[in-house]
Formats: C-alpha cells, sequence, structure tokens
C-alpha cells in the first residue's frame, strides 16, 4: 500500500544561497544510491522529497540509510483529496502500525482544501476511534502519530519513520585525502570526513614484502566499505618500503615513528594536490600511541601547510569501535595482517620528539629522491559503490 517514500533533510536546508546546489548533490547521490532499481520519480519540495516507489520500499530505503544528507524516511500512502479517501487510508495505515494509542497530526499546505487541520484531526480521531478496536488517543504520548499531509496534488499519510544516517551530502564540502592503514581507526576517520560531506581519496602506504598481499587487500576491503557511503572512492597506494628500508639504515631507532610519519605527509601533501584534495585526513586520537601525543603530532605536522583533520582526536577507543562496527569496517580492521608501522615500532619511541633532533636526524635522508621515486610508483584503483546492505548506520 506504500507507494511513496517521503525523505527528510535536515541540515541542508539552511545552507542559504548554497541551498540548491545542496540539494541537487543529494538527489544526485540518492539517485546513484537507487541505480539498478526501476526509476524512481523524485520531487522536491521545502525541507524533504516524495519518491514514487516501483519496486520493493525496503529495498530503497535500506540503500537511502547510507545516503548522507538524509535525516529519516516515511513510507507513505497517497490518496485522492477527499475526506472518505482520507478516513479509509488512514485507518490502513493504523492498523498497519503496531501500538494501542495514536493521535492524528495533520500539515496542511494547500489552503484550498475545506478543512482546516484542527477539524481534519477531530474528524479522523473520531473515525479511526470508531473503526477500530482496543485504540485510544493520547495526545502527550502516543504509540504512534498518523500523519496527514494535505498537499495540491493530494493527501500523503504516514506513521513510520525510518532513521537516515545525517550528515551533509557527499561531496558538497570538497574533497579530503584520507590517509587509511589496516586499523580500526582510519577508516572511522574515513566516515566521519564522509558524513560532512567530504568526497575522499584514499592513500595507503604499502611496504611490500614486509606486509603481505594480504594487508593491501585488506585496505581495499576497507576502501570499498567506505564507498558504499559515497558514490566512488578513488584509493592512490603508495609504495614505502625503500623509505623504511632507509629511515631504519641512517636515522636514530627512538625517531622511527616520528620520521616515517613525517615521510608519509610530505608525500600526503603532494598526492594532495594531485587529486586536488584541500585537507588530509588520519585517524590519529590523542594520546593513544607514542606519536600521537600532542608534541610528536606538532612535530609531525611541521613537514606540511595543509590543513589536518583528525575526526577522532577526542574519542574513546569504545566509540570508535562501536562506529566501525556499525558501519561494517571493524571485521575488516581485525584481520590479523600487518600495517608497514607495526613492524617499524621500535622498542621506546620518543613520545615527545625534539624537533631540531628530528631534523637533523632526517639530514642523513636523500628525502628529494626518495620522494621522487616513491610519486612516480603509485598505483590507483577507483572502487564503485557496491549496494549491499545490512543494518542501519545512524548514530
Ligand atoms: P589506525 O587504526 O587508523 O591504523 P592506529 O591507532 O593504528 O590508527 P597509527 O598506526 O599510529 O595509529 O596511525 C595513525 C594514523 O596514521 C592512522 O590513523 C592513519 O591515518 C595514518 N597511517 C598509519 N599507517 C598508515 C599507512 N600504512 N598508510 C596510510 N596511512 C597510515
Ligand atoms: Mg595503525
Amino acid at each position: 500500500m506504500y507507494t511513496t517514500l517521503l525523505v527528510r533533510y535536515g541540515e541542508i536546508s539552511l545552507k542559504g544561497n548554497n541551498r540548491p546546489y545542496f540539494e541537487d548533490k543529494l538527489l544526485e547521490n540518492m539517485r546513484y544510491a537507487l541505480a539498478g532499481l526501476k526509476t524512481h520519480k523524485m520531487r522536491k519540495t521545502y525541507g524533504r522529497i516524495f519518491i514514487e516507489i516501483e519496486d520493493d520500499l525496503n529495498e530503497v530505503s535500506q540503500r537511502l540509510q547510507n545516503v548522507f544528507g538524509i535525516i529519516s524516511m516515511s513510507p507513505t500512502v497517497t490518496t485522492t483529496l477527499d475526506m472518505d479517501a482520507i478516513s479509509k487510508t488512514a485507518l490502513k495505515v493504523l492498523l498497519d502500525t503496531p501500538g494501542k494509542t495514536f493521535k492524528v497530526r495533520t500539515q496542511r499546505p494547500n489552503k484550498k482544501f475545506p478543512l482546516k487541520s484542527p477539524e481534519i484531526n477531530k474528524q479522523l480521531g473520531a473515525y479511526l476511534l470508531t473503526n477500530s478496536q482496543n485504540q485510544s488517543v493520547d495526545v502527550h504520548n502516543p504509540d504512534r502519530v498518523i500523519n496527514v499531509e494535505i498537499r495540491n496534488e493530494g493527501a500523503y499519510i504516514y506513521s513510520r519513520t525510518i532513521p537516515g544516517c545525517g550528515g551533509l551530502p557527499v561531496g558538497v564540502t570538497g574533497r579530503g585525502l584520507l590517509l587509511i592503514s589496516g586499523g580500526i581507526d582510519s577508516p572511522v576517520a574515513g566516515y566521519m570526513g564522509l558524513k560532512r560531506g567530504l568526497e575522499l581519496t584514499g592513500l595507503h602506504f604499502y611496504s611490500f614484502p614486509f606486509t603481505s598481499e594480504r594487508s593491501k587487500e585488506k585496505v581495499i576491503d576497507l576502501c570499498q566499505a567506505l564507498a558504499n557511503y559515497s558514490n566512488s572512492f578513488r584509493l592512490v597506494i603508495a609504495p614505502f618500503t625503500e623509505i623504511q628500508k632507509s629511515i631504519r639504515q641512517h636515522c636514530p631507532e627512538e625517531f622511527y615513528v616520528t620520521i616515517m610519519r613525517r615521510m608519509m605527509f610530505r608525500i600526503a601533501q603532494l598526492v594532495a594536490e594531485k587529486e586536488k584534495a584541500l585537507a588530509l585526513l588520519t585517524g590519529e586520537n590523542l594520546g593513544q600511541v607514542a606519536s600521537q601525543t600532542l608534541q610528536s603530532m606538532s612535530v609531525i605536522n611541521k613537514v606540511v601547510d595543509i590543513p589536518v583533520l583528525r575526526p577522532l582526536v577526542a574519542w574513546d577507543k569504545s566509540e570508535i569501535v562501536e562506529v566501525a562496527r556499525r558501519i561494517g569496517t571493524f571485521d575488516i580492521s581485525i584481520r590479523p595482517y600487518d600495517d608497514c608501522c607495526t613492524l617499524f615500532v621500535p622498542k621506546h619511541p620518543a613520545t615527545k620528539p625534539p624537533l631540531k633532533l628530528v631534523e637533523k636526524a632526517e639530514k642523513a635522508l636523500e628525502i628529494e629522491t626518495l620522494l621522487k621515486d616513491c610519486l612516480e610508483n603509485l598505483e590507483i584503483l577507483t572502487l564503485k559503490a557496491r549496494r549491499q546492505f545490512t543494518s542501519c548506520v545512524s548514530f
């Protein structure tokens, strides 16, 4: 009976002159998410989109649950603009939604409709009570609200609300470059970036043969999971073996991690320029490990002038894990393959590396040559969203 899906988008309706752009992007992303299903007519009105459903409504709403910018959705029945039809339809919706108490809420953007909202509420409430059993009205705390919208083209009646994942449509805030390891944190950082409307390119440093082909597959799978929340996802894989060898050969052990990260950031900034990305994103988290003290982060940051976004900086590990599970990256992240960093962690990494000493230690490296060799051997993959949806990801 539900032939229309009412989609609400909240935040983007606030964006002033940018609003049409934000809305068009949302519609584009929704169309992309519904690719392969029958064509769906979409109609935009203020703050909401109506989709006429030709396919399975569950499939459509599940797919849209992964589209950022959508606040919530309601399966809706449409009917003609007469009270008899509206009453019968409202009764069907009432009986289709579990509960013992209800209230009717009417909105009437179509001012030509002869009854005003309070009168409609009253008439419908009475009709529903008379024509159902064991139901009562509770205006303060009802089990369900029977919503009626009287619009020019017809009446829309709905009760159920399915949460969306909120945020902003992917693409509206630009592109970021996500430094992605095989760990738990960086994919979650990527998800948070996508949630705030960033399109992402991933950058992964790969140290073959110190890390196996499997660890690369793991990162590809993580990026695939993120691609499912955007339309597509570019992944740049950068060879890091020579750089790591060189650091190990020429630099003091306590600075391995700091210098390794500085090399990563230098390369990341150059890749960001190529990708037209305006910020780096990392899964760094204040105080989590030696390289994530404020002092370490500031010494690492010194080699770039591009902004570095750290969406997880103040999260607890348990919060990160919770989101990782919800977005489907956790099980991939815990596969037991080493990341290039875990292989080169010294026994006593400096937690407060002095900038001067780090800079001095780096003089032993052929930085320009190492960067050039790495950038000449990038591997680039484009991952397309695979529309397999499991659960709701809102939080
Ligand atoms: P994660 O779980 O994201 O790997 P972590 O707790 O293991 O984080 P680190 O290994 O210190 O932390 O890495 C900090 C950040 O540096 C990562 O979140 C990621 O953004 C980046 N990073 C680490 N290793 C790599 C890599 N091999 N390729 C790309 N980026 C990396
Ligand atoms: Mg890691």
